[in-house]
């Protein structure tokens, strides 16, 4: 469930109307549920009580420090990708115990950094990054936890840009490698290496590929005598956009639990647009609507630039007028809806039932609280929009929107052109 709803025809945003704060704010704009965001996480750790968990919120959905401080706030961990996100889950007061550390290219500067900072877990994903983190960590005379990301070989039936768990991908290591890496633990006299990861990709709506990677690897320590403290089963909770029908947390932690628990290990959750995809949702502005022969388009101020996943990955997100003419049923037509960039694959939607929209009204983007911002561009120097976060009836501008001077922030022109 989430908490934007229509009461009276008018989009609501917990309890205040989209329409207001479109007033107060430029669009296009995100705008984040509050509650959603922290009922979500909540859903997930009530379904895993029987484990208790840590579940660490993946950053790279949604990085805000304000989305981010809010679930810190609510006992939270965090999943970084990259030195940049430690930075903000630094600023967002995150305890260094409940982070942790995935990616292929973990550079030597962000190391160090983690590990200046005290994070709980390398998710490491390579031999070579062992041996650096190894050195980072022997120079600076620490101890540091380590869990081997294994990559299962599995296929989580999502779209291919989002498969992690597949023999092919980048991600992790294969269990041969792993099996050796455990044999060889003294090489790494400053490593822990007391965990195994696993991340199989994103929007997977059934349980069946995480049991069957799970059992994989259950079977693979099992087989080699292999003893772990933590198993960290990654993120990739699908949610519904628009037909989906996805395992709710209750149903998944079913499925889940049994196979771990006899484990007795520490186990990490390590969800993202599960807990930010339906918190938010991207406000935008009717600019022009056009008729061509073939099409009808309805032309917004928000584009690829500020949401890119259906040019990315055709991924559906609905989109409904924030004020619902009456007899929208009668008025009804199909539209694109497209943005103002100069790009064909510069669409929100195709082939949408939409009642009849025109200049000046607000369409939301529904579902956007995951992989939306994070993902915005300058493309055609376009500022990108504010973020703006609903906390019942009151609102707060979490990131201004961009001006033009932002767009060229660092850019120099050398004396030569001058
Ligand atoms: C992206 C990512 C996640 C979160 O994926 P969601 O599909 O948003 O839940 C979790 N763990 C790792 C290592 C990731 O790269």
């Amino acid at each position: 469930m989430h908490k934007f709803t229509f009461r009276d025809n008018e989009l609501y945003c917990e309890d205040i109307k989209v329409s207001d704060i479109a007033k107060k704010v430029p669009t296009p704009f995100y705008l984040y549920s509050y509650g959603t965001l922290i009922d979500h996480y909540r859903k997930l750790k009530t379904a895993f009580s029987a484990i208790n968990p840590l579940i660490c919120f993946s950053m790279k959905s949604n990085s805000n420090i304000a989305v981010v401080r809010a679930l810190v706030k609510n006992g939270a961990g965090l999943d970084v990708v990259s030195g940049g996100e430690l930075y903000r889950a630094r600023l967002a007061g995150v305890d260094p115990r409940k982070v942790v550390y995935a990616g292929v290219g973990k550079k030597r500067e962000e190391i160090i950094e983690a590990i200046d900072f005290g994070i709980l877990f390398f998710n490491a994903e390579s031999e070579d990054e062992l041996e650096e983190i190894q050195r980072c960590a022997e120079k600076y005379g620490r101890k540091v936890n380590v869990a081997i990301r294994i990559n299962p070989d599995v296929i989580p039936k999502t779209h291919h840009y989002i498969t992690t768990g597949k023999g092919e991908t980048k991600f992790g290591l294969d269990f041969e490698t792993a099996h050796k890496i455990f044999n060889m633990r003294w090489r790494y006299p400053n490593l822990r290496i007391k965990g195994v990861h696993i991340h199989i990709g994103s929007q997977i709506t059934d349980a069946l590929p995480f049991q069957e990677a799970i059992r994989k690897v259950i079977d693979f320590l099992n087989s080699k005598r292999i003893e772990i403290e933590y198993f960290n089963i990654g993120g990739g909770l699908g949610i519904i956009y628009s037909v989906e029908n996805p395992q709710t947390a209750k149903s998944f932690a079913r499925k889940i639990i049994p196979l771990i628990k006899k484990m007795g290990v520490k186990v990490i959750l390590e969800p993202g647009r599960f807990i930010s995809g339906n918190s938010g949702i991207l406000v935008t502005r009717v600019i022009y609507t056009k008729r061509t022969p073939r099409k009808k388009f309805v032309i917004v101020d928000g584009g690829m630039s500020d949401l890119i996943r259906p040019s990315l990955y055709e991924a559906y997100h609905k989109i409904v007028p924030v004020k619902v003419p009456h007899n929208s049923s009668d008025t009804a037509e199909r539209v694109d809806v497209v943005g103002p960039i100069c790009e064909s694959g510069d669409f929100l939607g195709k082939d949408r039932l939409m009642p009849q929209v025109g200049r000046g009204d607000l369409l939301a983007v529904m579902g956007a609280g995951a992989y939306g911002f994070v993902m915005s561009s300058n493309y055609n120097s376009r500022p990108r929009p504010s973020e703006v976060m609903a906390m019942g009836k009151k609102f707060y501008i979490v990131r201004r929107h961009e001006t033009y001077k932002d767009l060229v922030r660092g850019e120099t022109i050398p004396k030569v052109l001058r």
